[in-house]
């Protein structure tokens, strides 16, 4: 059987996740991103039991764990008297129960073990697609450059503004949320006597619009902080736009002292507008498809923007598995039927920011297994 050409869009998370199961599998990758060099860009990602039984499968598990963290429980605690109202074990009793447990990296530090796990040469860096065009047996990728890269499947792995998703659906229509969302990380000594530090603690404020999550990072050597606020008139997406740690500080006021001191021990943050993006009823068009952050879009309440991306890079490569060209539309259309209900399900979720507020009942979320799950 002829191997089957993919060109991908993007090489983030989702794309390089796809790109080695793809070529597992025996597919012939190529991935086309638009960045000139992967730097230390961004910061948290958040692996739960789910993502990280799926990485494992792809054999970059041992890679992971050399910087990732290994939280010991998911905690939430009340703003002002820090009354804990949830505890989840997330570390031995996690991997007992759903065959692995959650993992917390820097975002450079899981591209970095991906991109490892690729066959030499299937980045190509300074590659920025402009659009695509669809044939009777195939598709192809159309970089500014000029260029065209055919391929049998033709992926969109690029991201919340997808090119890839425009071409095939047309401009999307994000809804602000009101919230902007603002991150950073300062080093475990700046915080050491604080409770909890090896935990992934979420703090719920008196409404929805204020909370601070904090977790372990490079392992445990940094503390990562996420935090939320109200603001109008300013809506601005992106990854490293430069927020004031004052402005944070003070909207954090008369929250419990052990969560401000998380704030006052950080000195730079970002911060990025959150949007809100209704699931899609269709993904896939003939010979083209779109995973992760292009297919759906989440504000980051359930923590699972990269887990699904993951999760779907999985379900994909496995609907592809030993097709022809000719059979790839229907491929396609087995991978979006077996992702839409549950990535939907979770964008609604985390959109409603009540996950594990009172404890509750995980498995749906962690204990997934995109190896296993049935194809639509
Ligand atoms: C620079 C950056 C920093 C981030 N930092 C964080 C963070 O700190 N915390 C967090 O929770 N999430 C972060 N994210 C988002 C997170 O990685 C995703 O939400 C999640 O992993 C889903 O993965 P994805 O593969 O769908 O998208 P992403 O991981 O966002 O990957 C998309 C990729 O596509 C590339 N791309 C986009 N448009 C084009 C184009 N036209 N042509 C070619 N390539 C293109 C991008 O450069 C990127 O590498 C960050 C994303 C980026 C791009």
């Amino acid at each position: 059987m002829a191997t089957l050409r993919i060109a991908i869009a993007g090489g983030g998370v989702g794309g390089m996740a796809a790109a080695i199961a793809l070529q597992k599998q025996g597919a012939s990758v190529r991935i086309l991103e638009q960045t000139k060099a992967y730097g230390r860009i961004g910061a948290d990602v958040n692996l739960t039991p789910n993502a990280v039984h799926a990485v494992d499968k792809l054999g970059i598990g041992e890679a992971l764990r050399r910087t990732a963290a290994r939280p010991a429980f998911r905690i939430s605690r009340m703003w002002d008297t820090g009354a804990e109202t949830s505890r989840l074990p997330m570390s031995s009793e996690a991997e007992a129960k759903y065959g692995a447990p959650q993992l917390t990296i820097h975002r450079a530090d899981l591209l970095n073990s991906l991109e490892d796990a690729l066959a030499p040469g299937t980045v190509r860096l300074e590659a920025k697609v402009r659009g695509i065009e669809q044939g009777a047996g195939g598709a192809a990728l159309l970089l500014e450059s000029g260029e065209r890269i055919e391929a049998d499947v033709v992926i969109g792995a690029d991201g919340i503004h997808s090119v890839v998703r425009r071409a095939l659906f047309g401009a999307d229509a994000p809804r602000f949320t009101g919230l902007v969302s603002w991150r950073a990380t300062c080093p475990r000594a700046a915080v050491k006597d604080l409770p909890n530090l090896d935990s992934f603690t979420k703090w719920w404020g008196p409404t929805s619009d204020r909370q601070i999550v904090s977790f372990p990072l490079s392992r445990g050597e940094e503390i990562f902080v996420f935090a939320t606020t109200p603001k109008q008139g300013w809506t601005e997406e992106g990854w490293t736009l430069p927020g004031d740690i004052r402005e944070l500080r003070a909207a954090y006021a008369d929250f419990h002292p052990e969560a401000r001191a998380l704030l006052d021990a950080c000195t730079e943050v970002t911060r990025s507008a959150l949007h809100v993006r209704e699931p899609m009823a269709r993904w896939s068009q003939g010979h083209v498809t779109i995973l992760g952050d292009a297919a759906h879009p989440m504000v980051p309440f359930m923590a699972q923007g990269a887990c699904m991306a993951i999760e779907d890079a999985v379900v994909l490569a496995r609907a592809l598995d030993g097709i022809r060209a000719a059979d790839v539309p229907a491929a396609l259309e087995r991978y979006e039927a077996a992702r839409k209900e549950r990535t939907a399900r979770v964008q609604r979720g985390s959109l409603a920011n009540e996950w594990l507020k009172e404890g509750g009942n995980a498995d749906w979320v962690y204990g997934y297994d995109a190896w296993g799950a049935a194809l639509g």
